[in-house]
């Protein structure tokens, strides 16, 4: 049986967290375990990821995480904070590769910004571990003592392993989609672009089935914009993917439905919603948990492939929203709002 290590976080994480287990065990048999991270581990353990969470994570098939941080902790000094214990998570279980799904539901059109009757469902692939994030950077003093001639640099570097495996992370998911994928690059400037060129070229030949193009990372934030719908994965860089990711996020309009994934060179996976943990309405029984829900059906497809469950949930939340039920963050003026659970058990009602 599949092992899940369960990371239900501060806010709403534990609503979230326990509305997908409930989805989960209507499609599977699966084992939890829960523990501890972020501004609850600092109450509880005194450090934002305890040792016991690492150890957990490692031994589990998966996790799948709530959101972290808070008020009660946002004045602790910034290497103790909630935050430091998704990045030493990311860290530990070396996952490069980032997918964020951004769709466009047809019964949630009024919520997108944009005046665009198509419809959109891209996935964004975003390395996340290389380039200028991680690159060397630093501070050059003026030579002269003249302070306007100060200087500094950050380095945007990638080993042709990095782009490969990243590569194969977005051919592998366009096989499970509609089989397009773009790579965004800035080729037409950077080095490093022409070098993560090449190496998608060189992975393309290994998909044939998958059609692969390229496009400079202005043109693609535009495109974005003009004709969301020409997308299907996007593959790119670090730094890219992280303004890309956001773009598109937005053009959905509804941060409460987009789940994410982290993947390395395991199976095993990070699965999260995008949004944080919204203190705002922390324990009042009426966050969205369709993100968190949709992340562990991403769990299900990329670390379980168990695609048929997947699609089944996916479908499930799609009947919910066509059949006009919304939680108050995506309920239009005069709607009735569903609380978590009340929503949870009309998604349940629809797993066929
Ligand atoms: P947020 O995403 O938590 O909330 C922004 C707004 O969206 C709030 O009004 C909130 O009520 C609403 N919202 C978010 N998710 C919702 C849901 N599922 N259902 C209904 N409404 C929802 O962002 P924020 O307010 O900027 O940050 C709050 C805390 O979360 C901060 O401590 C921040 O550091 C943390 N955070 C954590 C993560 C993470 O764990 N990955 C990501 C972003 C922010």
């Amino acid at each position: 049986m599949k092992k899940i290590a369960l990371l239900p976080g501060d806010g709403i994480g534990p609503e979230i967290t326990a509305a997908a287990v409930r989805v989960l065990d209507a499609v599977g048999k699966f084992e939890y375990e829960s523990y501890l991270i972020g501004g609850a581990a600092i109450d509880g353990a005194g450090n934002p990821f305890p040792d016991a969470t690492l150890q957990g994570c490692l031994a589990a098939d998966s996790v799948l995480l709530g959101a972290v941080g808070g008020p009660k902790w946002d004045t602790l000094p910034g290497n103790q904070r909630p935050e430091v214990g998704l990045l030493a998570l990311r860290g530990a279980l070396e996952l490069y590769s980032n997918l964020r799904p951004a769709k466009l539901y047809p019964a949630l059109r009024d919520a997108c910004p944009l005046k665009y009757d198509g419809e959109f469902d891209i996935l964004i692939v975003r390395e996340l571990t290389g380039g200028i994030y991680f690159g060397d950077r630093g501070r050059t003093p003026s030579p002269t003592g003249d302070t306007k001639d100060d200087s500094a640099y950050d380095t945007e570097r990638y080993s042709v392993r990095e782009v490969e495996r990243i590569a194969r992370v977005a051919f592998e998911a366009a096989q499970k989609r509609s089989g397009r994928v773009i790579s965004v690059d800035k080729a037409n400037v950077l080095e490093s672009s022409r070098l993560w060129r090449e190496v998608i070229r060189t992975v393309a030949k290994e998909y044939p089935s998958v059609e692969c193009t390229d496009m400079l990372v202005d043109n693609a934030a535009m495109q974005l914009i003009r004709n969301p719908g020409q997308f299907d994965v996007m593959v790119t860089s670090n730094m890219f993917g992280d303004i890309l990711s956001d773009e598109a996020s937005q053009l959905t309009g509804s941060i409460g439905m987009l789940p994410s994934a982290s993947l390395g060179a395991t199976k095993r996976g990070l699965y999260e919603p995008i949004h944080g943990s919204a203190p705002d309405i922390a324990g009042q029984g009426i966050a969205n948990p369709i993100a968190t829900i949709l992340s562990a059906a991403m769990m299900l497809r990329y670390s379980f492939d168990m695609e048929a469950e997947a699609a089944a949930i996916e479908a499930a939340v799609d009947a919910t929203l066509n059949a006009g039920l919304r939680t108050g963050d995506i309920a239009a003026p005069g709607q009735a709002k569903l609380g978590t659970v009340a929503i949870t058990d009309e998604i349940l009602r629809r797993i066929g």
